[in-house]
């Protein structure tokens, strides 16, 4: 018989652990359900999907299209291949030279459509990555082709290259005198500081070179402030390449003071105010544009991609809940402007939203065109010692932080946002954006395909309401019609903010050329037999049945 003490263990072990439980439940509750919330999950589960490339002659039925349809989409294949070569040969030839010594340009060429196709797509649709100049709103490459450009240089270019252009001539003549003097500051720093503060309604500010270094500071300021280890991300939102915040595939790391927690969601305000072991949570409030979900890129676009954003109203009331929440429970409140910031309005998302941030991390746009990542905060979050403990501070110093040049761009940069044509164009922004998506929208809708577009301010992302194998293939007849998108393909287009009326309406043109191509070349044939949800589980269950098949091979195989 178990003695009654052994019994009075349990139930004071039961006890003790009790409140653990609850928290852990608790937390598990205030995931977001899909592979987004669960990063190590995802990590783990991508370690499995097997390899597996289609050949040519079997790659185009993957959807049930008729042996007719199938030939018509090999054809058009490898002869839109065959003029995206024709137009660029220069172009290509360097791309081609400078692939092998350039990982990056492997792995941007490897993942631009679902793996499947990609050694199909590297061999027959080659997409040159260099470029000779920028006009306008237009980039020229070696073979002067011209394109309108949607990459937006990431994010960088809000106002325009020329505008860009003007930044860096300027610096280099504000820092020549100086040349590469780093440690100690150009005089126009203190101009930088007093504008930033300014802009962000904060106390102090420092200096990085990259966004991704930027988000680093903020957090190790926060935890050294709080003395706790834990930074709250939101799932699919992305900061950067630190292990810290990027916990998921593409990270071979554990990050183990990471929560990925559901974003817009009471569970995760209830974890807020319950753990007392959180140093700060990140927003990167580009995720209004879709919650919870990682950034758009064709390389994930398997069936379809339709997502519904949150309106500017909905998103304001979650952040004044999350600020609410944050305040009372100590923790940091970082918005991550890297993206957005300038773009949404001059005070950027704090403004926009109407939502005081702790900490703001910026960067991009505001190096003027050279590379910066800045963080503004409150006097007590910016603080790196403390009076009574000499010995505990908080080290963030790099040799770049506040290079001459870059902060030479940046002043005039931010000396131009008081320009009265960048004063209009933040009045006017939301409601030109908001008119041109809707005419885009009208316009696809009457040219009946299933594309359609939706953004936040400049920043777009194309939605494919009905499902597909093939819908990745429009990115390569966009290139084609002469628009220039990053390597992630059309889940991000970025708009400068120096489009006219009359290159929006080219774009627009454009797009519609495209996509009756994709029409007339077969990629949206669908079973016309078949309603929505039939097709949609049938294309489901092909690509499950794919998937298995190679997973088995690959068993097999050891
Ligand atoms: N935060 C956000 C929101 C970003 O979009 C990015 C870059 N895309 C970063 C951080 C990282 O910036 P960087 O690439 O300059 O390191």
């Amino acid at each position: 018989m178990t003695p009654w003490w052994a019994w009075a263990g349990v139930a004071a072990a039961a006890a003790a652990t009790a409140p653990w439980g609850i928290q852990r439940v608790m937390l598990s509750l205030a995931k977001h359900p899909s592979l987004a919330g669960h990063p190590r999950l995802a990590r783990r589960i991508s370690r499995w999907v097997p390899a597996y490339c289609f050949a040519l002659e079997d790659a185009w039925g993957r959807d049930g299209a008729p042996p007719a349809v199938q030939a018509q989409r090999q054809h058009a294949f490898v002869s839109l291949g065959q003029r995206l070569r024709a137009a660029a040969p220069r172009t290509l030839a360097l791309t081609e030279q400078a692939r092998e010594g350039l990982p990056d340009l492997q792995l941007t060429g490897r993942y631009r459509v679902p793996f499947p196709f990609s050694a199909l797509v590297r061999e027959h649709l080659p997409v040159g990555a260099f470029w000779q100049r920028s006009e306008g709103v237009e980039l020229i490459d070696l073979d002067g082709n011209r394109y309108y450009d949607l990459t937006g240089s990431y994010g960088v270019n809000l106002y325009g290259l020329d505008f860009y252009k003007t930044c860096m001539e300027q610096a280099e003549q504000m820092g020549r005198a100086l040349g590469p003097v780093l440690g100690g500051y150009h005089p126009c720093v203190a101009d930088n500081v007093e504008r930033l503060r300014r802009l962000s309604g904060m106390d102090a500010v420092s200096f990085h070179m990259s966004g991704t270094e930027a988000v680093m500071q903020a957090v190790r300021l926060a935890r050294y402030h709080t003395g706790r280890r834990y930074v709250v991300r939101f799932a699919g939102a992305y900061h950067g390449w630190w292990d810290d915040v990027q916990p998921g595939p593409g990270n071979p790391g554990t990050p183990r003071d990471t929560l990925t927690l559901a974003d817009l969601s009471e569970r995760t305000l209830r974890v807020l105010r319950r753990r007392r072991d959180i140093a700060c949570v990140l927003v990167n409030p580009l995720q209004a544009l879709h919650p919870n979900r990682a950034a758009p890129g064709d390389s994930t676009l398997v069936l379809a991609r339709s997502g519904e954003g949150v309106s500017r109203a909905a998103y304001a009331d979650w952040l004044r809940r999350l600020r609410e929440v944050c305040s009372a429970a100590g923790i940091a409140l970082i918005f991550d402007e890297v993206f957005l910031g300038f773009r949404l309005a001059p005070g950027g998302a704090q403004a926009y939203f109407g939502v005081p941030a702790d900490l703001v991390c910026y960067g991009k746009t505001l190096g003027g065109g050279l590379p910066i990542g800045v963080v503004c905060g409150r006097a007590h979050w910016m603080r790196r010692y403390r009076d009574d403990r000499p010995a505990d501070l908080v080290f963030a110093r790099g040799t770049f932080n506040a290079h001459p040049y870059v902060m030479a761009a940046m002043n005039v940069f931010l000396r131009r946002l008081e320009a009265p044509e960048i004063a209009a164009d933040t009045q006017e922004a939301d409601a030109y954006w908001a008119t041109w998506l809707q005419r885009f929208n009208t316009a696809l809708q009457q040219a009946a395909v299933p594309v359609r577009v939706r953004g936040l301010s400049s920043v777009w992302t194309v939605d494919y309401p009905q499902v597909g194998r093939y819908h990745w293939l429009l990115q390569y007849y966009l290139r084609e019609a002469g628009l220039a998108l990053s390597w992630v393909g059309t889940g991000r287009l970025i708009f400068s903010h120096n489009y006219r009326d009359e290159e929006m309406a080219a774009v627009l043109q454009r797009l519609l050329q495209a996509c009756r191509r994709m029409t007339a070349d077969g990629w949206w044939w669908r079973d016309p037999a078949l309603t929505d949800d039939i097709w949609r589980q049938r294309l489901r269950r092909a690509l499950a049945k794919e998937m298995a098949r190679a997973w088995w091979q690959r068993a097999a195989a050891f």
